[in-house]
């Protein structure tokens, strides 16, 4: 039991570094396409999460407050905020979301010119 929760936490902290990584270096002026794009992979991603009570609040969670994609400020933003809304369900503490900057970066910088996506 204690080893599932040691597994999901792990998980999770691995999965939200990803999840803030992708919204960081979503373009700051997306197109139609890429916000599509984004939008759907938020969806696919709450309902293929591979712990099946996350998903089930998280799609909550995103039914409530429902991705916004227009750029990578109002996507990074929102991923924040609904991060928060996690931690707030599970007694944790609320992260400043002025703080995500520098947290995020994934080492590719150099490669601004050629990121599609
Ligand atoms: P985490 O919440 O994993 O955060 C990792 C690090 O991210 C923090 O140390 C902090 O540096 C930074 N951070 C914290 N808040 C924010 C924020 N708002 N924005 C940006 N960065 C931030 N666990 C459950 O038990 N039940 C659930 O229903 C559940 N649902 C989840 C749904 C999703 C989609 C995900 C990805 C995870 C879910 N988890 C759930 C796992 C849970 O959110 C944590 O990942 C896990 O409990 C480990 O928590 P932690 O305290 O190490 O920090």
């Amino acid at each position: 039991r204690l080893g599932n929760e040691t597994v999901k936490a792990e998980l999770g902290r691995a999965t939200w570094k990803y999840f803030h990584t992708v919204m960081a270096r979503f373009p700051e002026k997306p197109t139609t396409d890429e916000q599509d794009a984004l939008r759907s992979y938020i969806y696919l991603f709450a309902r293929l999460y591979p712990c099946g009570e996350c998903a089930e609040h998280f799609q909550q969670h995103l039914n409530k407050y429902p991705p916004q994609v227009s750029s990578r400020k109002a996507a990074a933003g929102w991923a924040c905020f609904i991060h928060n809304e996690v931690n707030v369900m599970l007694d944790k503490p609320e992260f400043d979301c002025n703080d995500l900057g520098a947290f995020y970066d994934c080492g590719c910088a150099g490669d601004e010119d050629e990121a599609g996506a």
